[in-house]
């Protein structure tokens, strides 16, 4: 990562508060490796297409993600056509679970091991108060438990906060071939991936895709310790990597 002095840094890479620069977790979760990522740049015709691809999928998880976060914080959002089906499946999920929000969008502190980050939701779910992470992905990855670990775990220092929970909340939306070989195909920033059901059937299948259907995925994540664990691991190897810029900005104090 290149950065062209040190505000630059500063601004890319974390938070200030109260007048105290702090890295933030996404930053700092950022510095594990991510093979997947190869594979996706590998099957893109050159990087400046697999990077629009990139960015264009970003920003429509964006959309996705902010028109959520407003129907959890009781506002009345337009909710754009694209991200329609998922959107409905959301209000679905949300009619069948008991959700109330907390917290939504809020930075989080660790003064104990220095960081800080902007978590989706504090929220009471079906009667469990938990960090609730909303994802606009294929799947749910591990390194998700990284990420929600750091919340729960700044949060954790605040002596009167309950044990908490941690969920990931999956949205999505895809097509289902109509032929039934149960196929599904989503097209993300402009990129069509199909992902075939087993069988010889769907191999053989002439696809014929159908209407968008919204996904809602939620996975409550164990192990807790062990996630915070490799979240600090993750920060010792992002102090490292950045000791460039840190002595900088930590020399003058
Ligand atoms: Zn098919």
């Amino acid at each position: 990562m290149f950065y062209s002095n040190v505000e630059n840094f500063k601004s890319a890479t974390g938070y200030e508060i109260d007048g105290i620069w702090y890295p933030r977790v996404t930053s700092i979760v950022s510095i594990k490796a991510k093979p997947a990522l190869y594979k996706f740049y590998a099957d893109q015709a050159n990087f400046a297409g697999a990077e629009a691809i990139k960015n264009k999928s970003a920003e429509e998880g964006t959309i996705l993600h902010e028109t959520v976060e407003a129907i959890l914080k009781n506002e009345q959002p337009a909710i754009p056509d694209s991200v329609a089906p998922a959107v409905t499946a959301f209000l679905d999920f949300k009619k069948q679970n008991e959700i109330i929000p907390h917290q939504i969008e809020t930075r989080v502190v660790s003064k104990k091991h220095h960081y800080a980050g902007t978590m989706d939701c504090l929220a009471e779910l079906n009667g469990q108060l938990g960090v609730l992470d909303i994802k606009t992905s294929y799947a749910i990855y591990r390194d998700y438990g990284i990420q929600t670990s750091a919340y729960v775990e700044a949060l954790r220092e605040n002596p009167s906060m309950p044990p908490l929970k941690r969920w990931i909340l999956r949205l999505d939306q895809s097509r289902h071939c109509i032929r039934g070989c149960g196929s599904k195909m989503r097209e993300k920033g402009g990129n069509i991936k199909i992902r075939p059901a087993k069988g010889v059937a769907a191999s053989k299948c002439p696809h014929v895709w159908g209407e968008l259907i919204g996904e809602v995925e939620l996975r409550e994540l164990p192990d807790i310790e062990k996630d915070t664990k490799a979240f600090l691991a993750c920060k010792d190897l992002w102090i490292w990597e950045n000791e460039y810029w840190l002595k900088q900005i930590f020399r003058s104090k």
